[in-house]
């Protein structure tokens, strides 16, 4: 077969597989059974069908740029600088599944490197940005780079089929398992199961979470199938876990405490802080990322009251969730710094008790900080009808 027919046969399955291993996510996960997986879903705000549209066809041209690439090195002379062997028995059967997992190691290394520096500034916006329009990813954007950054990618063939020896088999196995595990960082939705957070496993294997958080948040979470590199450069998300362990709560059930429901649009929050005062507290304020309202109202004995007027976008989208309406109870003047109260704070969506504190900043802005464990969150609300001074 002559190459141009190679390539086209290539193209053919790539394109084939593409459709494939991130169509039937699709249509499970977002058509046939949705609302069975609703619990699961990271990010619920739902994504646009012109923007899949925009995920296929950039997949399509990263499909082509791999099979030309894979047709260039595998059956051109390029092919004698390449490890490859087609006799079966030239190396023992188990080398192939260890060649596979070194690939992944060796990929992954690979990756983490060059998303690193497809998030240089000069860079991103040039050439990254295509794969980061996809804020909420599907399976489809799995494939969705710019041309340049699907040269880049595809490099990491040749590197592999140079260093190890792979059979066609292994080549076959290993992109097809690297496409999976793609498509489920992809995919929108948690599905791993319940003992995956007790293993060792989770401390070394990121998942669908991981990823939607480096599309959700950008600066974190580069790596592809570990989370080793980012941990060893302190690029891992700092709330990823928690995150992790929400959605789980919500499909598995909560372990943390759950006493309190939730009650949008009712009392949340009595203050028994005598030091704020009604001028400076009472009124209604906001939060500009979720466009969330509340109002607080004085009560007799210096008590105060909130009451949540919207929640704003929180229901939309979990990763706007830690905007959401940080609330707080029994909130003691500070004994380290004037204007700051510190207590115990509620996080409706998470059913959370977290500590925290609330600091008025000026007339107009009121500082609130909630800490659970190592993370820390800060939101600034603004005062809705804005005082002069
Ligand atoms: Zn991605
Ligand atoms: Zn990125």
């Amino acid at each position: 077969m002559d190459l141009f027919n190679e390539f086209l046969l290539t193209s053919m399955v790539t394109v084939l597989r593409y459709f494939i291993f991130a169509g039937i996510p699709f249509f499970i996960f977002y058509k046939f059974f949705r609302s069975n997986f609703s619990a699961s879903k990271i990010q619920s705000r739902k994504v646009s069908d012109q923007h899949l549209y925009y995920e296929i066809g950039q997949s399509m041209k990263t499909a082509i740029a791999f099979s030309l690439i894979g047709c260039l090195i595998l059956f051109t002379p390029l092919r004698s600088y390449t490890m490859v062997y087609d006799n079966m028995a030239e190396y023992a059967w188990w080398v192939i599944p260890v060649v596979l997992l070194v690939s992944l190691v060796i990929h992954d290394t690979y990756f983490y490197w060059l998303h690193r520096f497809m998030h240089h500034p000069a860079v991103f916006g040039k050439v990254h940005v295509v794969h980061h329009k996809s804020n909420n990813p599907s399976p489809w954007a799995s494939y969705s780079f710019d041309l340049i950054e699907s040269v880049g990618e595809v490099m990491i063939l040749p590197i592999l089929l140079c260093i190890l020896p792979m059979h066609p088999l292994t080549i076959f196995l290993f992109t097809l398992l690297s496409f999976i595990i793609n498509v489920y960082g992809h995919l929108g939705y948690e599905i791993a199961p319940r003992w995956f957070r007790n293993s060792w496993l989770f401390e070394i294997i990121g998942t669908s979470v991981y990823h939607n958080l480096h599309h959700a948040r950008f600066h974190y979470n580069y790596g592809l199938y570990f989370r080793c590199w980012d941990r060893l450069m302190g690029t891992e998300h700092p709330e990823y876990e928690a995150k992790y362990d929400e959605i789980q709560a919500r499909r598995f059930g909560a372990s943390g405490p759950s006493s309190v429901t939730r009650t949008t649009t009712m009392i949340l929050l009595i203050c028994s802080s005598i030091s704020l005062s009604a001028q400076h507290i009472e009124g209604t304020w906001s939060d500009p990322h979720s466009g969330a309202l509340i109002q607080v109202e004085a009560m007799k004995g210096g008590q105060y009251q909130v009451y949540v007027l919207s929640s704003g976008n929180e229901t939309e989208d979990i990763f706007i969730e830690d905007t959401t309406v940080f609330l707080c109870k029994e909130l003691m003047p500070s004994q380290r710094q004037e204007d700051l109260y510190e207590g115990e704070i509620y996080l409706p969506r998470r059913q959370w008790y977290v500590n925290g504190s609330i600091q008025q900043l000026d007339e107009n802005h009121l500082q609130v900080c909630g800490t659970k464990g190592p993370f820390r969150h800060k939101m600034l609300w603004v005062r809705q009808e804005e005082i002069t001074p």
